[in-house]
């Protein structure tokens, strides 16, 4: 049976039920904290196929289990139960479309941000219509912000905390004030680093330049994916630092991640980025990107996961 989006089932401490009707104690850490671990997994309806794909759900997987170690949560869940519990929640709902799957291993209870539990888990999907198969992205103005991105030194971006993203709102909340439709972050050293949900990309000469995963930066899926089909075509790809400069006078730039997709940039700080339209290697990189997240490429088959 298919359910209202306020009434979708999700999986919540072993149950699936009505999201109305999963429910913490306002005194969890995960409340008070922010002291939770999570992913967002997308999902691509394959309409010719008729069948759902989850995309690098094992690297998802990994990285929680990477965010779970390095903030020493003592998560009974196994990689299993979490695939288990995931795929059970969509079946649930019988979604046919394209989802964004937050999943989070949450801390529960009453103790304070210094317990390690109890540890739960909840699995929300969150629907996404049927029709991002074509290139329908709209690029973006976006600002370098006046805060610093966090770093290895204090809160590690590498960790997917909800706690982290207070950094990513207080830029984001700053180039909305300023006009601007999102921000790009600087790491401590003033190089370039992401963007408050996303990683970042250039193109200079024709080569696609991305910062290194030690400048600041969430050990991004779809920036692993990006690195992979740019060789794939034959571009040259450098992960090195970008110093702020060199945002405005490259040729394409674009963000990325599991909700954006691939997101063209048009401008930065209102400097205009090429000829200040959608970028070709941008474009030609992110439908790929969809061909593949979809099952439609056999080449990239083991990065998808048939749900149904
Ligand atoms: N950086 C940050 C801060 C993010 O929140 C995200 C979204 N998860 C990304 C980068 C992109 O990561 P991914 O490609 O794994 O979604």
């Amino acid at each position: 049976m298919k359910y209202e989006v306020a009434h979708r089932r999700i999986w919540f401490k072993g149950e699936i039920l009505d999201v109305n009707d999963a429910k913490i104690n306002i005194l969890a850490p995960t409340s008070q904290f922010g002291l939770n671990v999570f992913e967002g997994i997308p999902c691509y309806w394959n309409d010719e196929e008729k069948q759902l794909y989850a995309f690098r759900l094992d690297d998802h997987y990994d990285r929680l289990l990477r965010s779970v170690k390095l903030i020493q949560l003592d998560c009974k869940y196994t990689k299993n139960d979490m695939v288990k519990a995931f795929t059970d929640v969509i079946k649930a709902n019988e979604y046919d479309e394209n989802l964004s799957v937050r999943q989070t291993l949450f801390v529960d209870g009453f103790g304070s941000w210094g317990s390690d539990g109890p540890v739960d888990m909840f699995v929300a999907p969150i629907p996404k219509g049927k029709t991002s198969a074509e290139y329908n992205k709209k690029g973006l103005n976006v600002c370098v912000t006046s805060w610093s991105r966090i770093s290895d030194k204090n809160l590690s971006p590498r960790i997917k905390c909800g706690a982290n993203y207070i950094n990513s709102r207080v830029g984001q909340r700053e180039a909305l004030r300023n006009g601007y439709d999102t921000c790009i972050f600087l790491n401590e050293f003033g190089k370039v680093a992401e963007g408050p949900g996303s990683c970042f990309f250039i193109v200079k000469n024709g080569t696609v330049i991305t910062p290194q995963l030690t400048d600041s930066v969430l050990e991004s899926i779809t920036r692993d994916t990006i690195i992979k089909i740019a060789k794939d075509k034959g571009y040259p790809v450098i992960e090195r630092t970008i110093d702020r400069t060199e945002l405005y006078t490259c040729e394409e730039a674009f963000l990325c991640g599991s909700a954006m997709e691939i997101t063209p940039v048009l401008s930065i700080d209102k400097y205009i980025i090429g000829d200040g339209s959608i970028g070709k290697i941008t474009k030609e990189l992110h439908l790929t990107y969809l061909d593949i997240a979809r099952g439609k490429l056999k080449q990239y088959e083991s990065w998808v996961t048939p749900i149904y």
